[in-house]
């Protein structure tokens, strides 16, 4: 008998399975509006500019690829800082906050997750209802009970915020609540700055445990405007967790680009708490590698490179942007009765159709347009060559 007998398949990733029935799909007309990845105008994965000028100039200066320290590139994690917190804000300045570089934003969430499971061992955590796929998954694999917090009412198409509320006034003291800073996945529904000015006080009295996720700073409304949220935790004293992804804002999917940050009381104790981070990456990979990190810090800490950056970044988010409102006209013009234009509202790469299991299939089978199950479409993944028959497609159905 082998060792391996009685192991279970599991079950294929919703997403990733999408990927690969998508790509077995001979439909010479198929689109792939399942994955959350930008894709530019022609159908392609950029490749930035910034990027491939920083990759240019490394490669003049070939450097020899040693290990990292265990934290990452320190010009890294400075920056990363700068980025979510504010290079000039006191918190920074005052040494309060602990980074370290990850392996893309799911790293990042990983070694919080294994950090508050020793901080904490008893505690739950919450993640919206519905959330990213993998939240629930990452948290019960480092250990944790996993509940929901309510967040997204169908029949209304928006947030219910009353009923967010509740749940968090609910939730236990020590509970570890994930948010999601900005771009909503899979809804497309963010708070205002309003309601989280309520969410705030109520994770301060509650004594909750703030772990958001920041996986698409600079694709909601710019990258100072998405980073507010994280100043308004910050300034009302509070303890918090913020993993951040480089994977879709600088377009190094694969690099496994994104870092962990933890905002303590003082110096001291974001040393200690950097202690334990590190001891969480070096008994997991032992140090981060070096390449998606060194192109990430060379580009924000170079003024011009950072400029152009920021450019294309706001062009991948005004490109999404134009998209929802084509998509909005385009499904009148073919027909669909029903007024889409709440598809305009949501904000970040996705859009929740509001599409039923049922026609999501169809879409799939009979038109080769592929979204998930729950009715989730990547609006970063149209183009004006795929969206009229996007239209039509959803049209028929
Ligand atoms: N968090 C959310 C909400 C996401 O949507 C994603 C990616 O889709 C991630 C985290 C993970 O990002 P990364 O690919 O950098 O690990």
């Amino acid at each position: 008998m082998s060792l391996f007998s009685a192991v279970e398949m599991a079950p294929r990733d919703p997403i990733l399975g999408l990927n690969e029935q998508f790509n077995a799909d001979p439909n010479p007309k198929k689109v792939n509006l399942g994955v959350g990845v930008y894709f530019d105008d022609n159908g392609k994965l950029p490749l930035l500019q910034c990027v491939q000028a920083a990759e240019k100039a490394m490669m003049e200066k070939p450097a020899a690829r040693g290990y990292l320290p265990i934290d990452g590139i320190a010009a890294y994690d400075n920056a990363v800082k700068a980025l979510v917190f504010g290079a000039d804000s006191d918190v920074v300045k005052s040494g309060r906050v602990a980074t370290v570089q990850a392996i893309g934003g799911t790293g990042g969430l990983k070694i919080g997750a294994d950090f508050l499971k020793k901080l904490n061992p008893q505690a739950r955590v919450l993640i919206s209802d519905p959330s990213w796929e993998n939240h629930r998954a990452l948290f019960a694999n480092a250990g944790f009970e996993v509940g929901t917090y309510t967040y997204y009412d169908a029949a209304t198409r928006s947030v219910n915020f009353d009923g967010m509320l509740a749940d968090l006034r609910a939730a236990e003291p020590g509970t570890i609540v994930v948010l999601h800073a900005c771009c909503h996945n899979p809804t497309g529904y963010d708070l205002t700055p309003e309601q989280w000015d309520q969410i705030i006080p109520v994770v301060q009295e509650r004594g909750l445990v703030a772990f958001l996720d920041m996986a698409y700073q600079g694709f909601g409304h710019g990258i100072k405007e998405d980073g507010a949220v994280i100043g308004k935790f910050v300034a009302a004293g509070l303890n918090i967790f913020v993993s951040t992804s480089f994977s879709k804002s600088f377009s190094l999917y694969g690099e496994r680009v994104g870092a962990l940050s933890v905002v303590a009381a003082d110096k001291d104790e974001a040393a200690r708490v950097l202690s334990q981070l590190k001891i969480v990456v070096r008994t997991n990979y032992s140090n981060p590698p070096t390449h998606g990190g060194a192109v990430v810090a060379a580009v924000l800490n170079d003024p011009a490179l950072r400029a152009q950056w920021e450019q294309e970044l706001s062009e991948m988010r005004v490109r999404i942007k134009a998209m929802r409102q084509t998509l909005v006209d385009g499904l009148k013009a073919a027909g669909v009765q029903q007024d889409m234009s709440f598809i305009t509202q949501q904000i970040g790469m996705f859009s929740y159709s509001g599409l039923t299991r049922d026609q999501m299939v169809r879409l799939r089978d009979e038109f080769g347009v592929y979204g998930t199950d729950t009715g989730r479409m990547c609006v970063a993944a149209l183009n004006s060559k795929n969206i009229d028959y996007v239209c039509a497609s959803i049209a028929k159905v």
